[in-house]
This record gives C-alpha cells, sequence and structure tokens, in this order.
C-alpha cells in the first residue's frame, strides 16, 4: 500500500471514531473527545474542522464554568452532530402493518406513522411499489424533500435477503420472494436496506451498550415468532444473504409439530405464541399454524391459567422452554456467546418457561461451556426494532459513507 493511501486509511478512521464517539456520548468538549478517543490535540482540532466544514458535526453551547472550574470564566465551545445534517427512514414490515419513522442524524426521531396495510394477501409484483408511494406521502406530509434521506432501512419479520432486497419467506406475506427493496430505490431513487427485524433488535442492544452486548451476543425474541439477531465480534452477523441465525426454524424435534414455515418440529412451533397455543389446546400437531398474530388476551388469559396450575396449559409453557432451551445449548456449544439475551412479548411467561428452559440448557451442553455464558431477560419492546434500524442506518453512514473522505462530497446528495 502507498504511503498516500495509508495515511488516508488512518484520517478515515479516525474521522469514523469521532463521529462514533459524538454518537454515543453525545456533545463534548473537544478535549474530551481527544482523552475519550486518544486522538491528539492537532489530529482532533483537523478532524473537528473538516466535519464542522461539511456540516456534519457544529460547535454549540458554552458548557456553565461551574463544570470546567479550573478555567473559570473561560467559556468551552462543545461539538455535537449536526441533526440537520442527514435523515434515515425506517420502515417495519409486520402482518398487516407499516410503520414509517424518521430520524435525524443524531438519531431523534421525529414523525412517525403506523398503516394498516394488507400484507398477507398482497400482490408480491406490486407490494414494494406501495410501499413506495406511502413513503413518498410520508415525507410529503414531514416536509422532507426525498433527497435529503440519506438511506432507508426495511426491518422485515421472516428471511429477508439483504443482497436483493427481497422478503424471502415471511409469516406476513402469503407470497414468497417479494421484491422490496428494488422498487423503493426505483421510485425514490435512494438507497434502501432490507433486513430480519429480530436482527435489527440487535443493532439497537448493540447502540444502547456497546460495552455489553459488543462481544459475541445472541438475542432470542419470543413473540408471535422466534427470532435471533446474533452479535459476533461486535457486528450483527447477517451470514452472505441475509439468512443467519433463523434460530426460530433450527429443527428441535424431527418431524414434530407443524410450523409457520412449512416444516415439521421446529422451535418456533414449540415456541412462538401459536406454538404455545396449539398444545395448550385439543388441536394436533399437525393443525396449520393461524396466519395472523394470536391476539395478547389470549395469550394473557393462558398464561394465568398456567400459573393456575392448569396443566395443559403448564405443559404448554414448559415445551416452550424445553424447544428453547436446547436450541440455546446447541448455540453455546457452536458459539460460545458471552450473553444470551432473551426479549419481546413472550417473555412475560418467563416465570413458567424459565425452569424448563434452565434445565434443557444445562441437559443440552457441558457446565464448563454454559457457565461462561450470561443468560438474561431484557423487556424489550417492538420499538426495539424501529431504534435499531435507526441506528443501523446511522451507524452504516458513519462508518462507509461520512468517514470515507472529503474528496467526496457526501453532503450534495444528502439534501
Ligand atoms: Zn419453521
Amino acid at each position: 500500500m502507498s504511503e498516500k493511501a495509508d495515511s488516508e486509511l488512518v484520517r478515515r478512521q479516525n474521522r469514523r471514531v469521532v463521529l462514533e464517539t459524538l454518537r454515543h456520548a453525545g456533545p463534548m468538549a473537544r478535549i474530551e473527545l481527544g482523552r475519550r478517543t486518544g486522538l491528539s490535540p492537532a489530529t482532533i482540532s483537523s478532524i473537528a474542522g473538516q466535519l464542522i466544514d461539511r456540516g456534519l458535526v457544529q460547535p454549540i453551547d458554552e458548557a456553565p464554568a461551574s463544570e470546567m472550574p479550573q478555567k473559570r470564566g473561560r467559556p468551552i465551545t462543545r461539538l455535537d452532530l449536526n441533526p440537520a445534517a442527514a435523515h434515515v427512514l425506517a420502515v417495519k414490515l409486520s402482518i398487516d402493518e407499516l410503520e414509517l419513522v424518521l430520524a435525524d442524524f443524531r438519531g431523534e426521531v421525529g414523525r412517525r406513522i403506523v398503516l394498516r396495510i394488507p400484507t398477507y394477501e398482497a400482490d408480491a409484483a406490486r407490494f414494494g411499489a406501495t410501499v413506495a408511494q406511502e413513503i413518498r406521502s410520508f415525507l410529503q406530509a414531514a416536509k422532507v424533500p426525498a433527497r435529503a434521506v440519506a438511506r432507508i432501512g426495511v426491518a422485515v419479520q421472516g428471511l429477508a435477503d439483504t443482497h436483493l432486497g427481497t422478503v424471502v419467506w415471511s409469516p406476513a406475506f402469503g407470497a414468497r420472494n417479494v421484491p422490496i427493496g428494488g422498487p423503493i430505490e426505483q421510485a425514490l431513487g435512494l438507497p434502501v436496506s432490507v433486513a430480519n427485524d429480530a436482527n435489527m433488535m440487535a443493532e439497537g442492544l448493540l447502540s444502547l451498550d456497546p460495552q455489553r452486548y459488543g462481544g459475541t451476543t445472541a438475542v432470542v425474541f419470543m413473540g408471535y415468532g422466534v427470532g435471533m439477531g446474533l452479535v459476533i465480534d461486535g457486528h450483527v452477523y447477517h451470514g452472505p444473504t441475509g439468512g443467519a441465525a433463523e434460530f426460530g426454524h433450527m429443527n428441535h424435534i424431527p418431524r414434530g409439530p407443524l410450523c409457520r414455515c412449512g416444516r415439521q418440529g421446529c422451535i418456533e412451533a414449540y415456541a412462538a405464541d401459536y406454538g404455545i397455543v396449539r398444545a395448550a389446546s385439543e388441536m394436533a400437531g399437525s393443525a396449520r399454524p393461524s396466519e395472523t398474530a394470536v391476539p395478547e388476551e389470549i395469550m394473557l388469559g393462558l398464561e394465568e391459567a398456567a400459573r393456575h396450575g392448569e396443566p395443559r396449559a403448564r405443559a404448554a409453557f414448559e415445551k416452550a422452554g424445553e424447544a428453547l432451551g436446547f436450541g440455546i445449548a446447541r448455540l453455546i456449544a457452536l458459539l460460545s456467546p458471552s450473553r444470551v439475551v432473551l426479549a419481546g412479548p413472550g417473555t412475560r411467561a418467563m416465570a413458567l418457561i424459565e425452569p424448563a428452559l434452565h434445565r434443557s440448557i444445562a441437559d443440552g451442553v457441558v457446565d464448563e461451556l454454559r457457565r461462561n455464558v450470561a443468560i438474561e431477560v431484557v423487556p424489550l419492546s417492538t420499538d426495539m426494532i424501529v431504534k435499531g434500524t435507526i441506528d443501523g442506518l446511522l451507524r452504516h453512514l458513519d462508518r462507509d459513507v461520512l468517514a470515507a473522505g472529503d474528496n467526496r462530497q457526501p453532503l450534495e446528495t444528502l439534501g
């Protein structure tokens, strides 16, 4: 590598570190930025100058003198991300629902709407164009021109092909291989990424606490389905086409109950809401899972019955814990994660699920491996999917677009 290319690489890395530090820790003085990044005052000064010139960073208010007693009377200018530098748009697609959320460069959420939109019966060839039209109206109402949006991220239940931008299979769609990214890119002329919603949850956790979740962490989503977002060495792992970590569709028992994916015996067929309801009822394992989500009041009723000792309900939650536990045991043997995080509305019934879950992990993997893994439950709402999508979009901007260099003029495209 030439010396010139080498030093450009270093500058790029430094710009990225400065942007990411301001993003995670908020506004701070240059001296503090230097302390946190380990960069010299001269380097900080030069990078800050470049980022201010490009409109990505702005000098803001002066810290009160009391914060810096040793420099009483000398106001300190802090640096902050410029919220107007770019916008990103998160699109969450679930069964018969489309949620659109606009955020600024600081990650602060502006306009947000939830639309009822038929997904299950939708015509696969036209669906992407319909979403694009909704985005266009949404941006008009928000008075944000499309060119001010740097990137759109779509989070979807089920299996998303990150490379093609299609929804390969999802409980939200009757059709397979629904094109989403391409039609939106064509209609609006903006870059679009499409990803699985549980992966976006992992992005959200990663931004929330990079120290805690930045190693190798598996986030298990429990609710209408069973999903997983996998953080490996600090990055969400999507696999070559986005199909990685389909934990819910790992086989638990060959030829077991029917799963929503069409196969038999998947973990989800035992541990998703519909699997628990089916096991607790008189329905056979071969009964076709319902296309719609199980209403919350049905799950609440079932949890209540199990708490009062109703045997079928108790056994159904135990079976769910067992399927999850053996699945997690396999995951531990394979990847040795430092944390397994259980999240989603299904964790409401954790007290009913947990004993069988821990027993099955203990039965499924040797103690020496198991003891290194922290298993925790976080009450994450589905909002975490939107937050993770926004965080992922901004991280992509910081790392791959804005840090790239001042020979480009990214703001021209950002509006
Ligand atoms: Zn399945």
